[in-house]
């Protein structure tokens, strides 16, 4: 469905993620696609991939857990992710579905949409565009998205670091474990929160 060269039919493309969740979740999968394009612009990021890795990331979100745990076995992903769920499996397990699926061969895409949830310590540009465009699409509204919003069109690193310190902070507020890699990608880039504007 996705060709080599990333070309693909898009109306077929947007029926088969439409059907596979609720439409309020392809709303937000068509936001996050808009916020990804206009960052992938400011940014220089290839808009192609930008376009792709959005519309794609939340495809396995309703996905029954049976299939990830199959994933975690057929792909021999580490034991760990055993210990975890949907919140963290649709991204980092979802996108070998999304690759069997749509027979997407590029690591690139394929990359950010396993971090669009946790980020990691050090991200590409396309990692970027696509876990700040998930947190700041216009569908979104909670507290601290505006400031979420302003902040990506001063730094894109300082949004990486104002939205997972906003997400640890929200995690441990409710008490719920903190995924290894979330905390990585804190450490990784809470030095930007600091930076002069
Ligand atoms: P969505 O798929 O567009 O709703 O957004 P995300 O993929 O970014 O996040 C999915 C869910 O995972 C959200 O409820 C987040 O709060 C949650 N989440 C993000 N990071 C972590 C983490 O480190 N640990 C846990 N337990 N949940 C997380
Ligand atoms: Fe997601
Ligand atoms: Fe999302």
């Amino acid at each position: 469905m996705i060709a080599a060269d990333l070309t693909f039919d898009r109306q077929a493309l947007l029926e088969k993620i439409r059907v596979a969740m609720k439409p309020a979740r392809f709303q937000h999968v068509l936001g996050v696609e808009e916020a990804a394009l206009t960052l992938a612009d400011q940014y220089g990021c290839d808009p192609k991939k930008a376009s792709l890795a959005a519309l794609l990331h939340d495809y396995a979100k309703e996905v029954e857990d049976q299939v990830f745990l199959d994933l975690i076995a057929k792909y021999d992903l580490d034991k760990d992710l055993l210990n975890w769920d949907n919140n963290i499996w649709h991204g980092v397990v979802g996108a070998y579905k999304i690759a069997e699926d749509f027979g997407l061969k590029d690591e690139e895409i394929f990359q950010a949409i396993q971090r669009h949830t946790i980020g990691a310590g050090q991200m590409t540009l396309l990692d970027k565009v696509l876990y700040v465009a998930d947190y700041i699409e216009p569908n979104r509204d909670f507290p601290g998205v505006d400031e979420a919003r302003r902040i990506a069109k001063e730094s894109l690193d300082k949004a990486v670091a104002y939205e997972t310190a906003q997400t640890i902070s929200y995690l441990a507020k409710k008490g719920v474990p903190i995924y290894p890699q979330t905390l990585e990608t804190y450490n990784g880039y809470v030095a930007w929160l600091k930076e002069q504007e």
